[in-house]
Parts: structure tokens; sequence; C-alpha cells
């Protein structure tokens, strides 16, 4: 295989987020347009290879044909104090849905009640609001904290992976009136297809890159037969493309989905970022700016080192 021309991009957060204050990955491009791949450090190249897989396609195949052309997308609002949360949701473009960070190290129970206070006050009553513990606690104290939360936030959408593991959400789930959405245990599980066989969540998050593409996630949708949130993995607007792919050609699409992410970058590869209008964001595929958000000569060389042992 000839040497590939790799973007290596590195941009600045606005707010500290998955413990990360920047995000990075590498463009490339294709016969079929511009792909992205960018697994967080946290994945080994096993991992990594399904990520590579979603930029092969993007690159080399494209997407299947959209069913609609506007994806409803909610705000994310990391775990910061109430009034930083308030000011998200209203900057938010409209958006109707939030999804709260909670769980977050070193703040506590009082914290995320604040917190989830300020953005039933910054919706409406009429706005909808899902949190995500990132599999933080364990069942006991998920079914206590689901009961206080529940109740700050004026009522739960659902709970993203509240507990670790299949069986956590299986037992959970029989514990709570919460909604359970199941992320974790579908992107980084060796079975995604165990939370639909053991009734351990009601909605399931599909992300494009971890999931090795938009047409396998389509086929796990269509296995696992439930309601699908698809969300980013804090891509840039070119990797965000390939989620609202998804998001547009799936036959359902009940929930608004996780893909306003780029405004939790201080800027973006493309001229035209993948932003929300009036709370929803236009199905289309912006095409990336040359030269990319510099990325240093150290951190070029460890993606280059990165795409040639995923690829090998
Ligand atoms: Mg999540």
């Amino acid at each position: 295989m000839p040497d590939l021309d790799l973007h290596v991009w590195s941009i600045p957060l606005r707010t500290r987020f998955r413990g990360l204050t920047s995000r990075d990955g590498v463009l490339l491009h294709g016969g079929a347009g511009w792909a992205e791949f960018s697994p967080f450090w946290d994945y080994d190249d096993q991992e990594s290879r399904a990520w590579w897989r979603a930029a092969c396609e993007a690159a080399d195949l494209g997407w299947p044909a959209a069913v609609r052309s506007s994806i409803p997308v909610n705000v994310t609002v990391p775990a910061v104090g109430p009034e930083q949360a308030r000011a998200i949701v209203e900057a938010s473009r409209g958006c109707r849905t939030a999804k709260v960070k909670v769980a977050e190290p070193g703040q506590d129970l009082a914290d995320e009640q604040a917190r989830l206070e300020a953005v039933r006050d910054a919706l409406g009553p009429s706005g909808r609001i899902r949190i995500d513990a990132n599999a933080a606690w364990d069942v006991d104290t998920a079914v206590a904290r689901l009961r206080v939360l529940d109740r700050a936030a004026g009522g739960l959408e659902y709970a993203e992976q509240p507990v670790p593991g299949v069986d956590d959400l299986a037992a959970l789930r029989r514990r709570t009136h919460v909604p359970i959405a199941a992320d974790e245990s579908i992107r980084r599980a060796a079975d995604p297809l165990a939370v639909a066989a053991r009734h351990a969540a009601d909605v399931v998050v599909l992300k494009v890159q971890p999931l090795g593409g938009v047409r396998a996630c389509l086929e796990l949708a269509e296995r696992i037969g439930l309601p699908v949130v698809v969300s980013s993995a804090l891509e840039s607007s070119v990797g965000l493309a390939a989620g609202l792919a998804l998001a547009a050609a799936l036959p359902e699409l009940p929930y608004a989905c996780g893909l306003a992410t780029a405004q939790l970058l201080t800027v973006d590869v493309v001229d035209d970022p993948l932003l929300p209008v009036d709370g929803a964001i236009a199905v289309r595929r912006p095409e990336p700016v040359l030269p990319l958000p510099a990325a240093g000569p150290e951190l070029t060389a460890r993606w280059r080192e990165r795409v040639a042992r995923v690829r090998g």
C-alpha cells in the first residue's frame, strides 16, 4: 500500500471533557471523500482497528442513503457549576434536550443536583434531560442517585451507562423507573448484542468510529432492535459527518442525538462546522481547510506510527 496522505490536527477544548483538555486525530482523503481517524489514546491498537475501518468506509465507500435531512441534537453539559451549565444551555443554538455529565471525581451529589436544577430552569418544562455517569456507580449507588437526580431534573429522559457491565445494567433496570441507555456496554464490549439479550437497556448509544463505521452500526441497530441515539466521539466536523450519516440513515430516530459536540472545540478543521440551528444539524459533509489546526512534530509522528500499526 502506498504511503497515506495523513493530516494530523490538534484542537484545544473549551472545557475539560472526559479528562481531556484537547482533542487530536488524523484526516485522510479517499475516492469517496474526507475521513477522520481519531481513537482516544486510551484505546489500544486492537480496539483502534474498528475506528480505522470507519475511516476507510468514509474515505473509500461513502455512506448509505439518508432518509432524513436534519438531525435533532442535544447540548452536552460537562461537570461544570450551575451558572456555567445554564449559560451552556442558553448558548446551545436551540437544543431542546440536554445531556448532563454526572459522577465526576471530586464532585458530590449536591453539585449534580444544582447542575440539573439549573439545566431544567434554562430548558423550561418541555425540555428533555438525560444524564451520563460513564459507568461510575455501583448498582446500589445508582438506585439511590437516580431517585434524587430524577427529582432534581424534574424528570430524566434516561440515564446513560450509570453502572459498568451488562449484568449491572440489567440489575439496575429492574430497580429504577428511569429508562437506561447503554453506551460503554455497546462500544467497548466483546458482545454488543448482550445488552438486548439480557434486557439491560431501553436505549442504545451508537458511535460510528468505535463500532467500525456507518454500515456496521446500521447492522448492529437492526440486530439489537432498541431505539438508537447516535453520539460522537468528540470528533472534528469531518468525523461528525459520519455520525450524521448514520442518524440520517436509521429507519427510526426517536431521540435527539449527541452530535452537537463541535461546539466543545475551540476551532474546527472546516470553515462551516456542523453546528445546530434551532436544535438540529442539517445532514451534510463539510470539507476540511488545509493546513489543519496545528499539531506539533511529536504528535504528528505519534499519529503516523499509530496509523501504521493499526493498518498493519
Ligand atoms: Mg456516554
